[in-house]
Protein backbone atom coordinates (compact mmCIF):
# COMPACT_ATOMS: atom_id res chain seq x y z
CA UNK A 1 0.00 0.00 0.00
CA UNK A 2 1.48 3.87 -0.89
CA UNK A 3 0.83 6.13 1.60
CA UNK A 4 -2.02 9.20 0.81
CA UNK A 5 -0.28 12.61 1.23
CA UNK A 6 -1.63 15.84 0.30
CA UNK A 7 -5.34 16.91 0.14
CA UNK A 8 -7.19 17.70 -3.17
CA UNK A 9 -5.81 20.64 -4.97
CA UNK A 10 -7.36 22.10 -7.53
CA UNK A 11 -5.56 24.09 -10.13
CA UNK A 12 -8.31 26.54 -11.72
CA UNK A 13 -7.39 29.76 -12.32
CA UNK A 14 -9.62 32.38 -9.96
CA UNK A 15 -9.09 35.80 -10.71
CA UNK A 16 -11.61 38.22 -9.05
CA UNK A 17 -12.82 40.83 -11.70
CA UNK A 18 -14.03 44.29 -11.04
CA UNK A 19 -17.08 45.72 -12.93
CA UNK A 20 -15.12 48.98 -14.09
CA UNK A 21 -12.29 47.36 -15.95
CA UNK A 22 -14.58 44.70 -17.46
CA UNK A 23 -16.52 47.99 -18.69
CA UNK A 24 -13.40 49.52 -19.42
CA UNK A 25 -12.62 46.36 -21.85
CA UNK A 26 -15.96 46.52 -23.89
CA UNK A 27 -15.19 49.95 -24.84
CA UNK A 28 -13.91 49.40 -27.95
CA UNK A 29 -16.64 46.80 -28.56
CA UNK A 30 -19.52 49.28 -27.46
CA UNK A 31 -18.89 51.29 -30.53
CA UNK A 32 -18.36 48.47 -33.18
CA UNK A 33 -22.00 47.78 -31.40
CA UNK A 34 -23.31 50.91 -32.81
CA UNK A 35 -22.49 50.16 -35.95
CA UNK A 36 -23.09 46.64 -36.27
CA UNK A 37 -27.40 45.29 -36.04
CA UNK A 38 -25.75 42.45 -34.06
CA UNK A 39 -23.21 42.69 -31.25
CA UNK A 40 -21.08 40.23 -30.38
CA UNK A 41 -19.30 40.90 -27.14
CA UNK A 42 -16.65 38.82 -25.67
CA UNK A 43 -15.58 39.08 -22.27
CA UNK A 44 -12.28 37.31 -21.78
CA UNK A 45 -11.42 37.32 -17.62
CA UNK A 46 -9.85 34.63 -17.49
CA UNK A 47 -6.58 35.18 -15.75
CA UNK A 48 -3.10 34.53 -16.69
CA UNK A 49 -1.45 31.77 -15.68
CA UNK A 50 1.16 33.30 -13.23
CA UNK A 51 -2.26 35.01 -11.52
CA UNK A 52 -2.27 33.77 -7.66
CA UNK A 53 -5.31 32.11 -6.35
CA UNK A 54 -6.94 34.70 -4.60
CA UNK A 55 -10.44 33.62 -2.93
CA UNK A 56 -12.75 36.63 -2.29
CA UNK A 57 -16.09 35.09 -1.85
CA UNK A 58 -18.87 37.69 -3.33
CA UNK A 59 -16.59 39.96 -5.24
CA UNK A 60 -17.39 38.81 -8.39
CA UNK A 61 -18.64 35.81 -10.07
CA UNK A 62 -15.56 34.27 -11.29
CA UNK A 63 -13.47 34.13 -8.47
CA UNK A 64 -15.78 31.04 -7.44
CA UNK A 65 -16.06 29.18 -10.51
CA UNK A 66 -13.21 27.10 -10.31
CA UNK A 67 -14.94 25.49 -7.13
CA UNK A 68 -18.16 25.57 -8.78
CA UNK A 69 -16.65 23.29 -11.41
CA UNK A 70 -14.56 21.40 -9.03
CA UNK A 71 -18.19 20.38 -6.98
CA UNK A 72 -19.53 19.17 -10.41
CA UNK A 73 -16.65 16.37 -10.55
CA UNK A 74 -17.04 12.86 -9.49
CA UNK A 75 -15.37 12.44 -6.33
CA UNK A 76 -12.58 10.27 -6.11
CA UNK A 77 -11.71 8.61 -2.85
CA UNK A 78 -8.14 8.14 -2.01
CA UNK A 79 -6.00 5.79 -0.57
CA UNK A 80 -3.34 4.53 -3.33
CA UNK A 81 -3.82 7.81 -5.44
CA UNK A 82 -2.11 10.70 -4.21
CA UNK A 83 -3.22 13.82 -5.42
CA UNK A 84 0.32 15.83 -6.67
CA UNK A 85 1.20 18.89 -9.03
CA UNK A 86 2.09 18.13 -11.97
CA UNK A 87 4.70 15.45 -12.26
CA UNK A 88 6.57 15.36 -16.26
CA UNK A 89 8.06 11.51 -15.78
CA UNK A 90 11.01 10.57 -17.08
CA UNK A 91 11.01 8.71 -20.09
CA UNK A 92 13.18 6.01 -20.12
CA UNK A 93 11.73 3.69 -22.09
CA UNK A 94 9.77 2.97 -25.43
CA UNK A 95 6.41 5.66 -25.98
CA UNK A 96 2.74 3.77 -26.95
CA UNK A 97 0.12 6.35 -27.91
CA UNK A 98 -2.83 4.18 -27.68
CA UNK A 99 -5.98 4.57 -28.80
CA UNK A 100 -8.85 2.64 -27.53
CA UNK A 101 -11.16 1.21 -29.95
CA UNK A 102 -14.68 -0.16 -29.63
CA UNK A 103 -14.45 -3.60 -27.83
CA UNK A 104 -10.78 -2.80 -26.53
CA UNK A 105 -9.77 -3.54 -22.76
CA UNK A 106 -6.52 -3.15 -21.50
CA UNK A 107 -5.49 -6.73 -21.37
CA UNK A 108 -6.51 -6.92 -25.17
CA UNK A 109 -4.34 -3.62 -25.51
CA UNK A 110 -1.73 -5.23 -23.42
CA UNK A 111 -1.98 -8.57 -25.60
CA UNK A 112 -1.43 -6.86 -28.46
CA UNK A 113 1.73 -4.81 -28.05
CA UNK A 114 3.58 -7.46 -26.13
CA UNK A 115 2.96 -5.47 -22.58
CA UNK A 116 3.40 -7.50 -19.64
CA UNK A 117 0.39 -8.97 -18.29
CA UNK A 118 1.81 -8.81 -14.46
CA UNK A 119 2.39 -5.55 -14.61
CA UNK A 120 -0.91 -4.35 -15.62
CA UNK A 121 -2.16 -7.08 -12.77
CA UNK A 122 -0.31 -5.20 -10.23
CA UNK A 123 -1.38 -2.13 -11.53
CA UNK A 124 -5.25 -2.52 -10.87
CA UNK A 125 -4.63 -4.11 -7.54
CA UNK A 126 -3.55 -0.15 -6.33
CA UNK A 127 -7.11 0.19 -4.78
CA UNK A 128 -9.16 3.16 -6.59
CA UNK A 129 -6.87 2.65 -10.03
CA UNK A 130 -8.74 -0.20 -10.81
CA UNK A 131 -11.94 2.22 -11.45
CA UNK A 132 -9.96 4.20 -13.46
CA UNK A 133 -8.56 1.36 -15.96
CA UNK A 134 -11.91 -0.99 -16.18
CA UNK A 135 -13.90 1.34 -18.43
CA UNK A 136 -12.40 2.42 -21.58
CA UNK A 137 -13.93 4.67 -24.05
CA UNK A 138 -13.72 4.21 -27.74
CA UNK A 139 -11.41 7.06 -28.84
CA UNK A 140 -9.54 7.30 -25.14
CA UNK A 141 -5.58 7.84 -25.71
CA UNK A 142 -3.64 5.64 -22.93
CA UNK A 143 -0.07 6.74 -22.99
CA UNK A 144 2.11 4.11 -21.99
CA UNK A 145 5.94 4.28 -21.56
CA UNK A 146 8.05 0.64 -21.55
CA UNK A 147 11.24 -1.00 -21.46
CA UNK A 148 10.93 -4.26 -23.66
CA UNK A 149 7.12 -4.86 -22.06
CA UNK A 150 8.37 -4.27 -18.87
CA UNK A 151 5.74 -1.24 -17.96
CA UNK A 152 7.37 2.15 -16.43
CA UNK A 153 4.83 4.53 -16.71
CA UNK A 154 0.86 4.69 -17.62
CA UNK A 155 -1.04 7.47 -18.41
CA UNK A 156 -4.43 7.81 -18.76
CA UNK A 157 -6.96 10.72 -19.20
CA UNK A 158 -9.83 10.71 -17.51
CA UNK A 159 -11.49 13.78 -18.52
CA UNK A 160 -10.18 17.21 -19.78
CA UNK A 161 -9.11 18.27 -16.06
CA UNK A 162 -7.93 14.96 -14.55
CA UNK A 163 -5.41 12.88 -15.71
CA UNK A 164 -3.87 9.38 -13.66
CA UNK A 165 -0.38 8.49 -13.62
CA UNK A 166 0.92 5.03 -13.00
CA UNK A 167 4.46 4.79 -12.55
CA UNK A 168 7.39 2.37 -11.39
CA UNK A 169 7.96 2.75 -7.60
CA UNK A 170 10.80 0.16 -6.87
CA UNK A 171 9.29 -2.88 -6.63
CA UNK A 172 5.96 -2.22 -7.41
CA UNK A 173 3.99 0.54 -8.63
CA UNK A 174 2.24 3.46 -7.74
CA UNK A 175 -0.74 6.09 -8.83
CA UNK A 176 -1.49 9.65 -8.50
CA UNK A 177 -3.65 11.48 -10.33
CA UNK A 178 -2.58 15.13 -11.15
CA UNK A 179 -5.23 18.01 -12.21
CA UNK A 180 -3.90 20.30 -15.34
CA UNK A 181 -4.57 22.96 -15.62
CA UNK A 182 -7.88 24.88 -17.02
CA UNK A 183 -8.73 28.24 -17.72
CA UNK A 184 -12.14 28.85 -17.13
CA UNK A 185 -13.07 31.69 -19.04
CA UNK A 186 -16.08 33.89 -18.94
CA UNK A 187 -17.62 34.98 -22.34
CA UNK A 188 -20.55 37.20 -22.95
CA UNK A 189 -22.64 37.44 -26.32
CA UNK A 190 -25.69 39.69 -28.00
CA UNK A 191 -28.09 39.19 -30.92
CA UNK A 192 -30.86 40.34 -32.17
CA UNK A 193 -33.49 37.90 -33.57
CA UNK A 194 -33.95 39.05 -37.54
CA UNK A 195 -34.64 35.15 -38.66
CA UNK A 196 -34.12 32.57 -36.45
CA UNK A 197 -32.66 31.75 -33.06
CA UNK A 198 -29.97 30.09 -33.81
CA UNK A 199 -29.07 32.18 -36.77
CA UNK A 200 -29.20 35.56 -34.45
CA UNK A 201 -26.74 33.26 -31.93
CA UNK A 202 -24.33 32.33 -35.12
CA UNK A 203 -24.00 36.01 -35.98
CA UNK A 204 -23.43 36.60 -32.67
CA UNK A 205 -20.73 33.81 -32.53
CA UNK A 206 -22.72 31.78 -29.73
CA UNK A 207 -22.44 28.15 -30.37
CA UNK A 208 -25.96 26.24 -31.29
CA UNK A 209 -24.96 24.05 -28.05
CA UNK A 210 -25.30 27.32 -25.66
CA UNK A 211 -27.84 28.82 -28.04
CA UNK A 212 -29.89 25.33 -27.34
CA UNK A 213 -29.03 25.38 -23.16
CA UNK A 214 -30.09 29.04 -23.05
CA UNK A 215 -33.70 27.71 -24.68
CA UNK A 216 -33.51 25.49 -22.43
CA UNK A 217 -33.28 27.68 -19.54
CA UNK A 218 -36.22 30.15 -20.15
CA UNK A 219 -38.39 27.54 -21.63
CA UNK A 220 -40.77 27.51 -19.01
CA UNK A 221 -41.88 30.93 -19.95
CA UNK A 222 -41.19 31.51 -23.12
CA UNK A 223 -42.30 28.89 -25.80
CA UNK A 224 -39.26 28.59 -28.83
CA UNK A 225 -41.56 27.30 -31.27
CA UNK A 226 -44.38 29.73 -31.08
CA UNK A 227 -43.62 32.80 -29.05
CA UNK A 228 -39.81 34.28 -30.73
CA UNK A 229 -40.70 37.13 -32.45
CA UNK A 230 -38.18 39.33 -34.82
CA UNK A 231 -36.44 41.72 -32.62
CA UNK A 232 -36.54 39.61 -29.92
CA UNK A 233 -32.89 39.96 -28.51
CA UNK A 234 -30.87 38.03 -26.06
CA UNK A 235 -27.70 38.02 -24.11
CA UNK A 236 -26.01 34.67 -22.87
CA UNK A 237 -22.74 35.00 -20.28
CA UNK A 238 -20.83 31.38 -20.71
CA UNK A 239 -18.24 29.66 -19.85
CA UNK A 240 -15.41 28.25 -22.02
CA UNK A 241 -12.79 25.99 -20.91
CA UNK A 242 -9.34 26.82 -22.11
CA UNK A 243 -5.30 24.62 -21.80
CA UNK A 244 -2.78 26.16 -23.44
CA UNK A 245 -4.37 28.45 -25.37
CA UNK A 246 -6.66 25.94 -26.94
CA UNK A 247 -9.97 25.90 -26.52
CA UNK A 248 -11.36 23.03 -25.08
CA UNK A 249 -15.16 23.59 -25.37
CA UNK A 250 -18.03 26.33 -24.17
CA UNK A 251 -18.77 25.84 -20.76
CA UNK A 252 -22.51 26.72 -18.57
CA UNK A 253 -24.22 29.03 -18.93
CA UNK A 254 -23.54 31.71 -15.95
CA UNK A 255 -26.39 34.57 -16.94
CA UNK A 256 -28.89 34.99 -19.61
CA UNK A 257 -31.27 36.90 -20.77
CA UNK A 258 -33.85 36.62 -23.41
CA UNK A 259 -36.15 39.83 -24.30
CA UNK A 260 -39.51 38.22 -25.92
CA UNK A 261 -41.97 40.95 -27.74
CA UNK A 262 -40.77 43.79 -25.07
CA UNK A 263 -40.49 41.12 -21.06
CA UNK A 264 -37.29 40.85 -20.28
CA UNK A 265 -36.48 37.32 -18.90
CA UNK A 266 -33.13 36.93 -16.45
CA UNK A 267 -31.44 34.06 -14.86
CA UNK A 268 -28.36 33.41 -13.27
CA UNK A 269 -27.02 30.06 -12.08
CA UNK A 270 -26.71 28.91 -8.72
CA UNK A 271 -24.92 25.51 -7.96
CA UNK A 272 -26.08 24.17 -4.10
CA UNK A 273 -23.15 22.62 -1.70
CA UNK A 274 -24.50 19.19 -3.35
CA UNK A 275 -23.32 20.05 -6.46
CA UNK A 276 -26.72 20.26 -7.88
CA UNK A 277 -26.88 23.39 -11.13
CA UNK A 278 -30.65 25.48 -11.23
CA UNK A 279 -30.73 28.91 -12.76
CA UNK A 280 -33.35 31.19 -10.79
CA UNK A 281 -34.42 35.19 -11.54
CA UNK A 282 -33.04 38.23 -9.89
CA UNK A 283 -36.06 37.86 -6.81
CA UNK A 284 -34.68 34.06 -6.25
CA UNK A 285 -37.48 32.57 -8.14
CA UNK A 286 -36.68 29.60 -9.88
CA UNK A 287 -37.12 29.59 -13.60
CA UNK A 288 -38.32 25.99 -13.73
CA UNK A 289 -41.75 24.92 -13.05
CA UNK A 290 -41.84 21.18 -10.53
CA UNK A 291 -43.29 19.72 -14.30
CA UNK A 292 -42.44 19.45 -17.52
CA UNK A 293 -45.39 19.99 -19.10
CA UNK A 294 -44.37 17.00 -22.13
CA UNK A 295 -42.17 14.53 -20.63
CA UNK A 296 -41.18 12.86 -23.86
CA UNK A 297 -39.33 14.49 -27.44
CA UNK A 298 -42.83 14.10 -28.79
CA UNK A 299 -43.41 14.20 -32.54
CA UNK A 300 -46.55 15.65 -32.26
CA UNK A 301 -49.55 14.94 -29.71
CA UNK A 302 -51.86 12.11 -30.97
CA UNK A 303 -54.50 12.61 -28.72
CA UNK A 304 -55.85 15.20 -26.45
CA UNK A 305 -56.83 14.76 -22.99
CA UNK A 306 -61.08 13.82 -23.47
CA UNK A 307 -63.28 12.74 -20.75
CA UNK A 308 -65.46 11.21 -24.05
CA UNK A 309 -63.37 9.41 -26.64
CA UNK A 310 -64.15 6.51 -28.54
CA UNK A 311 -61.46 4.18 -27.80
CA UNK A 312 -59.19 3.16 -30.75
CA UNK A 313 -58.96 -0.82 -29.52
CA UNK A 314 -61.77 -1.14 -27.69
CA UNK A 315 -64.36 1.39 -29.96
CA UNK A 316 -66.48 2.42 -26.63
CA UNK A 317 -66.33 5.59 -25.29
CA UNK A 318 -63.87 5.79 -22.59
CA UNK A 319 -62.66 8.77 -20.63
CA UNK A 320 -58.58 9.38 -22.06
CA UNK A 321 -57.36 11.37 -18.76
CA UNK A 322 -54.51 11.68 -20.47
CA UNK A 323 -52.17 13.12 -23.41
CA UNK A 324 -50.45 10.76 -25.58
CA UNK A 325 -47.69 11.78 -27.13
CA UNK A 326 -46.60 9.95 -30.34
CA UNK A 327 -42.87 9.33 -30.55
CA UNK A 328 -40.94 6.44 -32.24
CA UNK A 329 -39.81 3.14 -29.80
CA UNK A 330 -37.63 4.22 -27.68
CA UNK A 331 -37.51 7.46 -27.33
CA UNK A 332 -36.95 8.59 -23.85
CA UNK A 333 -39.19 9.40 -21.33
CA UNK A 334 -38.46 11.88 -18.60
CA UNK A 335 -39.91 12.31 -14.94
CA UNK A 336 -41.86 15.48 -15.61
CA UNK A 337 -40.85 16.40 -11.77
CA UNK A 338 -38.54 15.22 -9.01
CA UNK A 339 -40.18 12.23 -6.94
CA UNK A 340 -40.08 8.67 -5.92
CA UNK A 341 -40.95 5.55 -8.03
CA UNK A 342 -44.26 4.01 -7.02
CA UNK A 343 -45.07 2.03 -9.20
CA UNK A 344 -43.02 0.21 -12.10
CA UNK A 345 -44.73 -2.59 -14.03
CA UNK A 346 -47.77 -3.95 -16.33
CA UNK A 347 -50.88 -2.71 -16.04
CA UNK A 348 -53.31 -4.12 -17.90
CA UNK A 349 -54.36 -2.51 -21.41
CA UNK A 350 -51.49 -0.03 -20.20
CA UNK A 351 -48.95 -1.74 -20.50
CA UNK A 352 -45.31 -1.51 -19.15
CA UNK A 353 -46.40 1.49 -16.51
CA UNK A 354 -44.23 3.94 -14.04
CA UNK A 355 -45.95 6.24 -11.61
CA UNK A 356 -43.87 8.91 -9.57
CA UNK A 357 -45.13 10.43 -6.77
CA UNK A 358 -44.52 14.13 -6.46
CA UNK A 359 -44.57 16.42 -3.38
CA UNK A 360 -47.93 18.43 -3.43
CA UNK A 361 -49.91 15.20 -3.52
CA UNK A 362 -49.63 14.90 -7.34
CA UNK A 363 -49.32 11.60 -9.23
CA UNK A 364 -47.83 11.45 -12.77
CA UNK A 365 -48.61 8.43 -14.82
CA UNK A 366 -46.54 7.09 -18.00
CA UNK A 367 -47.19 4.04 -20.15
CA UNK A 368 -47.51 2.04 -23.12
CA UNK A 369 -43.56 1.84 -22.19
CA UNK A 370 -41.32 -0.50 -23.95
CA UNK A 371 -38.92 -0.47 -21.41
CA UNK A 372 -37.95 0.93 -18.17
CA UNK A 373 -34.88 2.88 -17.54
CA UNK A 374 -32.15 2.19 -15.04
CA UNK A 375 -34.20 3.42 -11.44
CA UNK A 376 -36.10 1.18 -9.70
CA UNK A 377 -38.99 0.94 -7.72
CA UNK A 378 -38.48 3.42 -4.37
CA UNK A 379 -35.83 5.50 -6.49
CA UNK A 380 -35.59 9.07 -5.54
CA UNK A 381 -36.31 10.66 -9.66
CA UNK A 382 -34.99 13.78 -10.65
CA UNK A 383 -37.20 15.99 -12.78
CA UNK A 384 -35.69 15.00 -16.24
CA UNK A 385 -34.30 11.70 -15.56
CA UNK A 386 -34.81 9.04 -17.93
CA UNK A 387 -37.13 6.79 -16.02
CA UNK A 388 -38.43 4.85 -19.24
CA UNK A 389 -38.63 4.15 -23.51
CA UNK A 390 -41.74 5.09 -25.55
CA UNK A 391 -43.51 1.77 -26.57
CA UNK A 392 -46.81 0.25 -27.16
CA UNK A 393 -47.07 -2.29 -24.84
CA UNK A 394 -50.60 -2.55 -23.67
CA UNK A 395 -53.74 -1.57 -25.87
CA UNK A 396 -52.02 0.67 -27.96
CA UNK A 397 -52.39 1.24 -31.55
CA UNK A 398 -48.99 2.73 -32.41
CA UNK A 399 -45.88 3.51 -30.25
CA UNK A 400 -47.22 6.42 -27.77
CA UNK A 401 -46.76 7.94 -24.35
CA UNK A 402 -49.24 7.99 -22.46
CA UNK A 403 -48.83 10.46 -19.74
CA UNK A 404 -51.28 11.45 -16.69
CA UNK A 405 -50.94 13.98 -14.25
CA UNK A 406 -53.62 13.85 -11.06
CA UNK A 407 -53.76 16.15 -7.91
CA UNK A 408 -54.86 14.59 -4.52
CA UNK A 409 -55.97 11.43 -6.98
CA UNK A 410 -58.14 13.48 -9.79
CA UNK A 411 -57.12 13.83 -13.90
CA UNK A 412 -56.31 16.79 -14.90
CA UNK A 413 -55.16 17.83 -18.48
CA UNK A 414 -51.59 17.50 -18.58
CA UNK A 415 -51.35 20.24 -21.10
CA UNK A 416 -53.30 23.16 -19.20
CA UNK A 417 -53.01 22.06 -15.73
CA UNK A 418 -51.66 25.23 -13.84
CA UNK A 419 -47.98 24.07 -13.23
CA UNK A 420 -46.52 24.97 -9.50
CA UNK A 421 -42.93 27.02 -9.36
CA UNK A 422 -40.02 24.74 -8.33
CA UNK A 423 -38.93 25.37 -5.12
CA UNK A 424 -37.33 29.24 -4.99
CA UNK A 425 -33.59 29.39 -3.49
CA UNK A 426 -33.46 28.54 -0.10
CA UNK A 427 -33.35 30.65 2.62
CA UNK A 428 -29.67 29.76 3.76
CA UNK A 429 -28.23 30.12 0.22
CA UNK A 430 -29.60 33.21 -0.28
CA UNK A 431 -27.10 35.57 -0.11
CA UNK A 432 -24.29 33.32 -1.44
CA UNK A 433 -26.49 33.63 -4.67
CA UNK A 434 -27.16 37.21 -4.42
CA UNK A 435 -22.93 37.46 -4.09
CA UNK A 436 -22.54 35.62 -7.10
CA UNK A 437 -25.05 36.91 -9.53
CA UNK A 438 -25.32 40.64 -8.67
CA UNK A 439 -22.46 40.69 -10.90
CA UNK A 440 -23.62 39.19 -13.44
CA UNK A 441 -27.14 41.46 -13.18
CA UNK A 442 -24.67 44.20 -13.63
CA UNK A 443 -23.10 42.77 -16.86
CA UNK A 444 -26.25 42.24 -18.50
CA UNK A 445 -27.21 45.85 -17.69
CA UNK A 446 -24.23 46.57 -19.79
CA UNK A 447 -25.96 45.01 -22.92
CA UNK A 448 -28.90 47.17 -21.81
CA UNK A 449 -27.06 49.76 -22.33
CA UNK A 450 -25.57 48.89 -25.47
CA UNK A 451 -29.24 48.60 -26.76
CA UNK A 452 -30.17 51.42 -25.41
CA UNK A 453 -27.50 53.52 -27.51
CA UNK A 454 -28.17 51.53 -30.76
CA UNK A 455 -32.21 52.38 -30.69
CA UNK A 456 -30.94 56.37 -29.85
CA UNK A 457 -28.96 55.96 -33.12
ZN1 LIG B 1 -53.61 7.49 -23.96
Amino acid sequence: MKSYSGGIRHDYKDTPIDAPTSARRHWPWFFLGLLLPVIAVSMFLASGPDDAIVPTPGSSSMQSTGVELALALPEISLSDIRLLEDIEPEPRGENLSLTVQPGDNLELLFRRNDLRLSDLAEMTSLSDVREHLRMLRPGDRIEINHDGGNVLSLNRELDEIRMLRIGRDGEGFSAVIVEREVDIRSVGAHSVIQDSLFEAGMEAGISDAVTMNMAGIFQWDIDFIQDVRVGDEFTVIHEELWRNGIKLRDGEIVAAEFINRGTSYRAARFIDPSGRTDYFTPDGRSVRKAFIRAPVDFTRVSSNFNLNRRHPVLNTIRAHRGVDYAAPSGTPVFAAGDGKIVFRGVQNGYGNTVILQHGGNITTLYAHLSRFAAPRLGSRISQGQTIAYVGQSGLATGPHLHYEYRINGVHRNPRTVTLPPADPIPAEHWETFSATASPLWRQLDLYRGVRAAIASN
